[in-house]
């Protein structure tokens, strides 16, 4: 080991990067440099609350903070560093039947992965934290695994175990520069020292991240925010270990002190934003905010009122500290576009609890170049180009931070930033009176009010599912199985891959065969090297050395940044993101071709042209590619016209489809349409930790070829799979599942909804879920919706047109 190399310098001493270094060294990674511009625990980590909860929003996030508690567990014994790990349960309360709705949904979700969440009434969480007034609330949740402890010694004890480890810690260190050479990080270079070469940078520089993720040229969109807690002076009937609580309807945290006082603190709706601008100022180190008592006054309220005890205790002190935020509150992790460049940061005031899991994912992801974990909702490649402007990652961050603790009903919209990125058409959608909801920063109709039929109210799910819903879904859907519907999916995300070595770079790392005839249309996933499904696309031959490949509007930096990595230096193939410039609208239904084929001479006969075929074809005077492809089970095309086109095409499909009974149709019409298909949706249904086999889609998957993941898949169709992908019909119709729900065999929780919502053709409420292999046919399922079950059977072989005759005539 020498002072100018290191195989990862981590920047930043915080609890992010201590972690970081101690899982690297623990799986065996010694040359390691921690380094930051002042001491250890400068930044957030010093100033933090030291809460630790670890019911998340995701199953993945969830998932790490349960490793994380295990971890803080055992560092005491392991280090030598007593990290006072409190493990003393936790209590969420519920002031409001939507509330305890809401922790009902959680409990629920948390015994799909051994979360020991678990509702009791208002009794039973006072006889546990006696201090809170229990008028008005209805009862909690009460997590016992959760605790506290004190964030600058779990510091010090991952930095103890890290350096026995290997690992070298320099502080005094800043960072002032990281050299890139061809895309790859290659050095660090610092404001007293000599540069350090390295293959592996990881900026864990909280707040600071995006100053320091802009010496790479990589754009980190954290926003700093004040964030505050008082601590008050000893209470009488405090004891240390007491669990920590909190009551979302009033905006406040508190957790007991060892000496016998409270600390108490909340997210305001009133957020102040700190430097969001230009970022921290260089000399911030150590340092806190001044108190700010007019913003602390409504937290101020809700914690008197909750604990009366409260307004007459003594404050020691206010902590205002700055804390890293992100603009839809989810951590900002894993490899940017900048290979070898890592970012770990933006923990949103959950980063004490989220050490453990972050240090693990990340060593994971160094050490194996992939996470073990689906970490997409974590992913930095979540981040379009226009979180590069610091005023709409700010608008998206307050909203975000202000609404912390409210009910998030599923199928909710934000209104922050918006609109933003709109297609061609969306003066025409508006004036269809669309309802737009917003993906990766694209307005989309999720259906049209002109489209509502009261008749149909009957069919609104009930509870929270009918809460964002329409009468213009079930009306959309049937039009598009009776007649036509069209649907405009301009914000698709289009890559083009080219050059000589396109053909045979697809073909290393698509699992379906992609070398077919110019225009056939290969429906293919790519896969990491544990086979688990990373991208699910088309792929569309143009031309020998030319593929179009199509992808969920949320998924094209993910699907971009995944297939430029595995680009090798000498490979002759260029990738292009072509979203902009074309729109696409998707005319799908038995009368699909009856309202396309006036408008062209090309011939759109089944024999002329097939299902998974692509032609250019003049529709109304546009030059577009045709398309002949579904992911709603019906005859039709998607049609891409470059945008220019994009208007007239529209009008002419409208005015041609008028007498044929076209709809204009949603996304949240599409949800159904597919599920009763069984089409598979990626993020939910499949991703990098399930397999083509595991999710049903061998069909998919060509093992006779050489691509990446093709071992382990090889493997596990020699092993057999341990669980299938299968769909569930639930008994009550208008009982749906949103996700998450636990599905129960005879009693026990044997997986969890992926995805659900309506077949309103098949007039049955769906639910997508893992079931174990081995699981007899006989086996009693039910799905948990709110707390009730509701029994199910297995409908895959009772799906929509299964023999696939709608979609290939
Ligand atoms: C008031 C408050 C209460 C909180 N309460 C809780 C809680 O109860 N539970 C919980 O889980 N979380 C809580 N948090 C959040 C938690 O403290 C943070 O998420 C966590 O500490 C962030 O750690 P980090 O390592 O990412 O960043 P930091 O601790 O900020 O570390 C970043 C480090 O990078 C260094 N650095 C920056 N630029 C450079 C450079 N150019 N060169 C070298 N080094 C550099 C800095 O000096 C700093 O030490 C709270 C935060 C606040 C503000």
């Amino acid at each position: 080991m020498t002072d100018d190399r290191a195989r990862v310098v981590i920047v930043g001493g915080g609890v992010a990067g201590a972690s970081i270094a101690y899982h690297l060294t623990k799986m065996g990674w010694g040359d390691v440099l921690l380094v930051d511009r002042s001491d250890l625990t400068s930044g957030s980590t010093f100033h933090s609350a030291g809460l630790v909860g670890q019911l998340r929003s995701s199953v993945t996030l969830t998932r790490m903070m349960m490793y994380g508690v295990e971890l803080y567990r055992r560092l005491a014994e392991e280090t030598g560093i007593d990290p006072s790990w409190h493990e003393v349960g936790s209590l969420r309360l519920a002031s409001s039947k939507e509330r305890i709705e809401e922790l009902q949904r959680l409990a629920g979700w948390g015994q799909t992965f051994g979360l020991p969440l678990r509702i009791v009434s208002t009794d039973d969480a006072h006889d546990l934290w006696p201090l809170f007034d229990p008028a008005g609330i209805e009862g909690a949740a009460y997590l016992p695994t959760d605790g506290y402890l004190d964030p600058t010694n779990l510091t010090m004890a991952l930095v103890e175990g890290a350096k026995r480890g290997g690992a070298r810690v320099w502080t005094s260190a800043r960072v002032t520069g990281v050299d890139v050479e061809r895309g790859r990080v290659t050095a660090v270079r610092f404001a007293d020292r000599g540069p350090v070469q390295a293959e592996t940078v990881v900026n864990a520089a909280g707040m600071y991240a995006n100053q320091v993720g802009s010496l790479a040229g990589v754009e980190v969109p954290v926003v700093p925010f004040a964030h505050q807690y008082l601590l008050t002076k000893p209470i009488a009937g405090v004891r240390a270990d007491m669990p920590t609580i909190r009551d979302p309807d009033r905006l406040v945290y508190f957790r007991p002190e060892a000496g016998g006082g409270l600390v108490a603190g909340g997210y305001e709706r009133e957020p102040a934003p700190w430097s969001w601008r230009e970022g921290p100022p260089a000399d911030f180190n150590h340092e806190l905010l001044e108190p700010d008592w007019d913003r602390f006054e409504p937290l101020g309220e809700g914690a008197f009122s909750l604990v009366p005890a409260m307004e007459s205790a003594e404050v020691v002190r206010m902590i205002n500290g700055p804390e890293a935020f992100t603009p839809d509150g989810e951590f900002i992790l894993g490899e940017s576009d900048i290979r070898g460049f890592f970012v770990a940061a933006g923990f949103c005031a959950h980063g004490i609890a989220g050490a453990g899991g972050v240090g693990k994912v990340i060593a994971e992801w160094i050490v194996h170049g992939e996470p073990e974990l689906d970490v997409w909702k974590m992913d930095i490649r979540r981040f379009g180009t226009h979180y590069r402007s610091r005023r709409y990652a700010l608008a998206r961050s307050v909203e975000i931070y202000a609404t912390y603790y409210d009910i998030h009903y599923p199928n909710e919209e934000r209104s922050a930033g918006r609109p933003l990125k709109t297609a061609p058409t969306y003066e025409r959608l508006r004036r269809l009176e669309a309802e737009f909801g917003e993906k990766a920063g694209w307005e989309r109709p999720n259906w049209f009010r002109t489209n509502e039929d009261d008749r149909l109210e009957h069919l609104r799910p009930r509870g929270w599912a009918g809460a964002h819903w329409s009468t213009a879904i079930p009306a959309e859907h049937q039009a598009t199985r009776e007649r036509a519907g069209l649907f405009d999916e301009s914000s698709f995300a289009k890559i083009e891959v080219e050059g000589d070595d396109a053909c045979a770079f697809l073909e290393r790392i698509c699992a379906n065969r992609i070398d077919r005839p110019i225009g056939r249309i290969v429906y293919t996933q790519m896969l990491n090297r544990r086979g688990g499904i990373e991208c699910d696309l088309t792929v569309t031959r143009l031309a020998d050395d030319r593929f179009r490949l199509i992808s969920g509007t949320a998924f094209g930096t993910h699907d971009l940044a995944w297939i430029r990595k595995q680009l090798g230096e000498h490979e002759a193939v260029r990738v292009h993101d072509v979203t902009g410039a074309l729109a696409c609208f998707g005319l799908w239904g038995p009368g699909a071709r009856e309202v396309l084929q006036p408008l062209t001479t090309t011939d759109l006969s089944n024999e002329a042209f097939p299902y998974m075929s692509a032609q250019d074809i003049l529709a109304a005077d546009t030059p577009c590619l045709a398309a002949r492809v579904t992911y709603v089970g019906e005859l039709g095309w998607e049609l891409y016209p470059s945008v220019e086109f994009a208007r007239s095409l529209w009008d002419a499909l409208i005015e041609a489809g008028r007498d044929r009974g076209l709809a204009p149709a949603g996304y949240r019409a599409i949800d159904s349409l597919r599920l009763e298909k069984g089409y598979r949706a990626w993020g939910s249904d499949i991703t990098p930790e399930d397999t083509p086999l595991e999710a049903g889609l061998e069909f998919a998957v060509d093992l006779e070829k050489d691509f990446i993941g093709r071992d382990a898949l090889e493997v596990q169709r020699q092993t057999g799979v341990a669980r299938h992908l299968t769909c569930l019909a639930l008994a009550d119709e208008r009982a749906m599942s949103l996700g998450n729900e636990p599905v129960f065999a005879n009693d026990a929780v044997v997986s969890r909804v992926t995805s659900g919502g309506i077949g309103y053709t098949l007039g049955r409420s769906l639910a997508l879920a893992y079931l174990p292999s081995g699981l007899g046919r006989d086996s009693a399922l039910s799905v948990e919706v709110f707390g009730e079950r509701v029994d199910a059977v297995v409908a895959d072989d009772d799906l929509y047109d299964r023999s696939g005759k709608r979609i290939r005539t």
